[in-house]
């Protein structure tokens, strides 16, 4: 029924459901890129494309569609046949090196042999193929996803440069700013926006990432600062009546944009470590408001929240068979006094926390140990009826006197315990389990004027008549 000794759980620990959604969102966005990339080679090798797919531009050309389409493989994190670690590398290596073959093509090289073999495919002007913004996004996306597992922050930067090309071209096309001189199709740019926010997201456990997708305070700021200045900048640019001539204007919006992204990405990262110092100290201070320093047990504060939780399930329960029960004990050190007065205070810590140990050690991790008062135990036993917390009481002052003991002058002394025993029973309206331990503390009392090191039970007869009754003898002295 009822939760350990330290039974608050850390409730201020953020969850990392969003990057759950990023993880998906990796392999459906590159599944959706790769499906398009092979319907567009279908068309153009029927012989169907033409007029629909490039009214700007060339593209998606077919080195562009191989590249694409070998990048979604290695991105579809499942897939129906395994593609291994040393695969995936190999493919993002083999997309790396067709980009920059490419580069140098439309650079450095007189002749063109890759867009060749590509162009033969379809039919085309090998001129025409894979155009340089293109060439530098796919080199640059898999130049990132190939560092991600050495070096992920690097990685991810260097995939996120990727971007720069494609929203570059992507405010050039929702602008309507056609005369600008575009070297990438609409069509080639639907599907890098697609392969490179999928690149993004197989980043999304990395350090820059991470805090941006988390359901913290600040994960959810972030991600509505990132998307309302994406979308902000955007407008901004669309109701200035951008001219076809205002391409710097342009630029400045697309490095607002992106100058902003950066800012709230880096601040990510302090975050999570400001976050995380905060989340320490908060369990330190948790801890201790909750513990009693010399003997590490639960302390008073701690057993007053457990009380109301409980009270509260009892409150809360629907049926009246749903009973909750609590074995009551209150322990309480005999004659402590002479240890202090005979040794010393700091051997009657010793004393304390030998009790506290033994207490704890012969209870269950479900079961509530605290320190009531200055040598008073409290022992809260969920689930356990008065029968059993009457021999789990007797067990513990046995065990006491056979494990704790002090030296008087030259006599060992064996510590002895003497206890009140009561049980909280919910379906017992009339006693709260605050009442009930009250209750322990008069059978204690009378457990003391009887003689002490013995246990007794406090019982309570409709609700008036009190009787502490002695269920088991006490043993005098057991060493
Ligand atoms: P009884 O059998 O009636 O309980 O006798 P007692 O001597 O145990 O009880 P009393 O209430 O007379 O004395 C309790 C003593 O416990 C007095 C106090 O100095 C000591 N004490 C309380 N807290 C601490 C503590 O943290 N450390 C030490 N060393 N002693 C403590
Ligand atoms: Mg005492
Ligand atoms: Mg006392």
């Amino acid at each position: 029924m009822i939760l350990p000794s330290g039974f608050q759980t850390d409730t201020t620990r953020p969850s990392f459901g969003p990057a759950l959604i990023a993880f998906r969102m990796q392999s459906l966005l590159a599944l959706i890129a790769g499906c398009l990339a092979v319907i567009i080679a279908g068309m153009e090798l029927a012989h169907y494309g033409g007029d629909l797919l490039y009214p700007t531009g060339h593209g998606p050309t077919p080195l562009t569609l191989i590249c694409i389409l070998l990048l979604s493989i290695a991105l579809i994190y499942k897939t129906l046949f395994p593609v291994v670690q040393l695969w995936r590398r190999g493919l993002f290596a083999l997309v790396f090196a067709l980009a920059l073959f490419r580069l140098a093509e439309i650079y450095l090289l007189a002749a063109t042999p890759l867009s060749d073999v590509a162009a033969f495919l379809f039919n085309r002007d090998p001129r025409d193929d894979m155009a340089m913004s293109t060439a530098i996004s796919l080199m640059l996306f898999s130049l990132g996803a190939f560092l991600r597992p050495v070096v992920p922050v690097s990685g991810f930067v260097v995939t996120l440069s990727g971007l720069v090309p494609v929203s570059f071209v992507f405010l050039i096309y929702s602008y309507g700013l056609t005369a600008a001189n575009v070297d990438m199709s609409p069509a080639t740019l639907a599907l890098l926006i697609l392969i490179g926010v999928s690149s993004i997201f197989s980043f999304s456990r990395s350090v820059i990432l991470r805090p941006l997708l988390t359901t913290s305070a600040w994960g959810r700021m972030a991600r509505l600062q990132l998307f309302g200045t994406m979308v902000g900048v955007w407008i901004v640019g669309a109701v200035s009546h951008l001219t076809e001539t205002a391409m710097m204007f342009e630029a400045i919006l697309a490095s607002a944009m992106w100058l902003f992204g950066m800012i709230i990405l880096v601040s990510g990262s302090v975050f999570e470590r400001i976050e995380r110092d905060r989340r320490a100290l908060l369990r330190e201070v948790e801890h201790r408001a909750r513990h009693d320093p010399l003997t590490g047990l639960l302390n008073r504060h701690a057993v007053g929240d457990y009380v109301a939780m409980v009270q509260n399930m009892a409150r809360g329960r629907r049926r009246d068979d749903d009973e909750i029960t609590v074995g009551v004990i209150l322990a309480d050190i005999d004659f402590f006094k002479r240890v202090n007065d005979t040794l010393g205070h700091e051997a009657g810590d010793r004393v304390l926390q030998n009790v506290a140990g033994v207490l704890r050690g012969k209870l269950r991790s479900s079961d509530m140990v605290a320190r009531w008062g200055g040598e008073e135990f409290l022992m809260l036993l969920p689930g356990a009826t008065q029968d059993q917390a009457m021999n789990i009481a007797q067990v513990l002052r046995t065990a006491i006197a056979t494990h704790v003991s002090w030296k008087n002058g030259l006599e060992v002394e064996p510590i002895t315990i003497s206890i009140g025993v009561t049980c909280y029973d919910s379906r017992n309206g009339a006693d709260s389990l605050e009442k009930t331990i009250q209750h322990a503390d008069t059978a204690l009392y009378s457990a003391k004027t009887q003689g002490r090191n013995r246990v007794k039970c406090f019982r309570s007869e409709r609700g008036q008549a009190v009787r502490a009754t002695d269920l088991l003898p006490p043993r005098d002295k057991v060493h």
